[in-house]
């Protein structure tokens, strides 16, 4: 159970976080949901959670933008009085065959779906030791761990958070906090849904669990990560493929 812990979730108001704030919220946390635009979103997440009778509220902030996630987690201090639980969930992709990509699209993605996980553990990581206690679970993905064609700049900030996720979890270990990364493997989401039936065939194909995942498959391991029964687990990478890298 996590009651009246409080949890940051950026991305949170569509596909994965919002699955994962929705967890939260059924098990008793209350929940800041991050988001880029998608104010409707954000705001249907948050109603959803607060059915669970816990406090939501959503925050517009690109986590690509250093000082403006300084002043997000400024906010939620103010607003929730502490901070328990940070999910770095908020990613991008701008797909091309690396000889063509633009400069501009592997700086946004490296931007938003790297960075924006750095610049979150910065703000978040002294709060949460002062509290000697936090939690940081961060969306890394199986095309960090393998690669993916066509992917070099989402595959290289996917990577990123495994390095940061490992060198974090060792820095703030001894002050109680735990930093953990999930690697999904294909889940159904806006980020996947551009895609032929044809293409999709052979995804499944090579998934031996013979399934595309859900967000929910995600939301259930972050619950588990953030919960006191994870408290000795640091530094992992764990991947939630249906077995798609076994
Ligand atoms: P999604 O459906 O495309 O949702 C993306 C979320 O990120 C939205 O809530 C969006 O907010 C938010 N966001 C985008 N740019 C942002 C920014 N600059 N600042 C703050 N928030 C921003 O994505 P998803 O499929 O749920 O993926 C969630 C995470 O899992 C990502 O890190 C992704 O890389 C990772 N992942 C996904 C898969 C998959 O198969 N889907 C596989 C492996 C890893 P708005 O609603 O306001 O646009």
């Amino acid at each position: 159970m996590l009651k009246g812990k409080i949890a940051i979730v950026t991305g949170g108001s569509r596909g994965i976080g919002r699955a994962i704030a929705l967890k939260f919220a059924e098990n008793g946390a209350d929940v800041a949901v991050v988001y880029a635009g998608n104010s409707q979103a954000a705001e249907e997440t948050c109603a959803a959670a607060e059915s669970f009778g816990v406090k939501c509220k959503a925050y517009r902030c690109d986590v690509a933008d250093f000082e403006a996630t300084k002043a997000l987690t400024a906010e939620v201090l103010k607003d929730f009085g502490r901070i328990d639980i940070l999910v770095n969930n908020a990613g991008v992709t701008r797909d091309g065959p690396v000889a063509m990509m633009k400069e501009q699209d592997f700086d946004t993605v490296v931007g938003v779906s790297l960075k924006g996980a750095f610049n979150m553990i910065r703000h978040c990581s002294r709060t949460f030791m002062h509290q000697k206690s936090g939690r940081i679970i961060s969306l890394s993905s199986v095309a960090g761990l393998t690669g993916n064609p066509g992917q070099a700049n989402y595959s290289a900030a996917k990577a990123g958070i495994v390095g940061l996720t490992k060198s974090a979890a060792k820095e703030l270990a001894g002050r109680g906090v735990t930093c953990n990364a999930i690697a999904p493997g294909f889940i159904d989401t806006d980020m996947t849904k551009e895609m032929t039936d044809k293409a999709r065939e052979a995804v499944v194909g090579a998934i031996p669990l013979k399934r595309t995942g859900s967000p929910e498959d995600i939301a259930a391991l972050a619950a588990f990560l953030a919960d006191d029964g994870a408290s000795y687990i640091t530094g992992e990478v764990i991947r939630v493929d249906g077995g798609l890298c076994i």
